[in-house]
């Protein structure tokens, strides 16, 4: 075995192997190794540490590799083995357990005991195939499967498949599109109000990004955000968005909204910027919004994905004096304990929760979230809510507030209705379902003038 550390040796490796394939039996496997959350790693032990973690990982890989296989360190974390397989396309996955079981104990450096895990993409080629591919494609084929594991989670393996580099390649082309249309400025921000359900007026407004392709059509936020977040294109319309809403904050200030919290959702990977607070902070100066009246929502698999660092930058954001949800809550697993701590004025239910609000145990983990928010001292508001029966339970269970269809769909700006919800005018259908067997809430603390987020003490 050879250790190399440049992608060309790698390449040149992967070439002649390729070639000796083509007269020897079984199969030829490229295998991308990733170190979960290293940078995270890092952050915790110092780069000393990372630094023997790399050379023991490299050390541990090294010996899976035959001696006529390569290992190479293609990445800051990330390293690729070339390794003859004897039987066609069939022990990849047996190398994978192997290579997983050396990582089962702990890495021993000089300060501490480090455990990791690992994600891996493997690309593997026969005998038979072996003419009809070049190296290059054979090596991002297990670079795109070892993307495809990180995006599945920590400690994953993918073997490639051809929908994998397809996928591959309609996101490059979606990328591609993205980035004109950002540089265009063709991608728009609607808005969706926010209702107290008391009162059934506007207390919020949500941003959320549109992009109409001119020959695609609509493309779905759930499709470009993730290919905006994996290529860095993220924080440009992140930009867009908040630029966008915070403009319109202030159109909207001298009408009856002006007091409603314009919120926009920030990504994974905007909250690892460093010049987040200071972009939010130039935007509402530039516009001259009160800080509290712009809300930043992180979805709740994000805040716990990373406890530490969301915290230090939600706590640096709660210093701007902006208002702070946590989003799609009840689809991560929360530690209750973190989120006493995190300084966060609102959750909001996720969907599912409320879809499923006819289910008496939804129902009972929907007031368990309500009561938990109302104790910590946080408002709540229920997410996708598409009709009446929905709104009368979320009002017995004590929500605070509600967004969805039935209430206002997302629209451009001029388009929003902004005439109060009689919600007494319009009898509900179904069972009536009363808060008569629900505990009593405590009386939410002091507030933004619209009771949208109560102010923590
Ligand atoms: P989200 O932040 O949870 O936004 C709410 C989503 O639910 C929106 O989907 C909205 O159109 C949809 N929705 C609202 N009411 C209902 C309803 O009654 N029923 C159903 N079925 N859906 C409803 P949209 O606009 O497709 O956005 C999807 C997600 O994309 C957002 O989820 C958010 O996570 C992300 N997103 C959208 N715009 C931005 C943005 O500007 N920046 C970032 N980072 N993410 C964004
Ligand atoms: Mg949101
Ligand atoms: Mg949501």
């Amino acid at each position: 075995m050879r250790a190399g550390t440049s992608r060309d040796e790698f390449a040149d490796a992967v070439t002649q192997a390729l070639f000796s394939l083509r007269t020897s039996e079984g199969s030829l496997a490229i295998l991308n190794v990733d170190i979960d959350r290293f940078s995270t790693l890092n952050d915790t032990h110092g780069f000393d540490a990372g630094d023997e973690v790399l050379f023991a990982v490299a050390d541990r890989l090294s010996v899976i590799v035959s001696p006529a296989g390569r290992i190479s360190r293609v990445g800051p974390d990330e390293f690729a083995l070339l390794c003859k397989l004897d039987a066609p396309n069939g022990t990849v996955t047996e190398l994978v357990d192997r290579i997983n079981r050396l990582f089962n104990r702990p890495i021993e450096t000089a300060r501490a005991s480090i455990r990791i895990t690992i994600s891996v993409g493997a690309a593997v080629v026969n005998r038979d195939q072996s003419a009809g591919i070049d190296p290059m494609t054979l090596i991002r084929q297990a670079e795109s499967a070892m993307q495809e594991a990180r995006r599945s989670g920590r400690s994953q393996f993918v073997n490639y498949e051809q929908s994998i580099m397809e996928q591959a390649v309609s996101r490059y082309r979606t990328e591609q599109e993205l980035r004109a249309a950002l540089q265009n400025d063709k991608l728009d921000v609607h808005y969706q109000p926010i209702i107290n359900l008391h009162s059934g007026a506007i207390v919020g407004l949500e941003a959320l990004a549109r992009w109409n392709h001119p020959s695609w059509g609509t493309v779905s936020p759930g499709v470009f955000i993730p290919v905006a977040e994996e290529s860095g294109l993220i924080d440009q319309l992140g930009d867009v968005v908040l630029r966008n809403a915070t403009a319109q904050a202030q159109r909207w200030s001298t009408t009856p909204l002006g007091q409603s919290v314009m919120t926009v959702n920030l990504s994974n990977r905007q909250l690892l910027d460093p010049h987040l607070i200071s972009r939010i902070r130039d935007a509402l100066d530039e516009y001259e919004i009160e800080p509290g009246l712009l809300c930043l929502e992180i979805t709740e698999s994000v805040v716990m994905s990373d406890v530490a660092l969301s915290m230090a930058v939600l706590g640096g954001l709660k210093d701007l004096g902006v208002c702070l949800a946590i989003d799609d809550f009840g689809t991560g697993y929360s530690s209750l304990s973190y989120l006493r701590r995190l300084p966060v004025d609102i959750l909001k239910i996720d969907r599912s929760f409320v879809q499923s609000i006819y289910n008496r145990d939804d129902r009972i983990i929907t007031k368990a979230i309500i009561d938990l928010a109302h104790t910590l001292g946080m408002t709540t508001v229920a997410e996708g809510v598409e009709n009446r029966l929905q709104v009368e339970v979320l009002h017995a269970l004590e929500c605070d507030m509600a967004q969805g269809f039935l209430l206002h769909h997302p629209v451009a700006a001029d388009e929003i209705d902004m005439s109060s919800i009689d919600f007494s005018a319009t009898p509900m259908q179904g069972p009536r379902v009363t808060a008569a067997s629900v505990a009593p809430v405590p009386p939410p603390s002091a507030g933004a003038s619209n009771g949208y987020a109560p102010i923590r003490t």
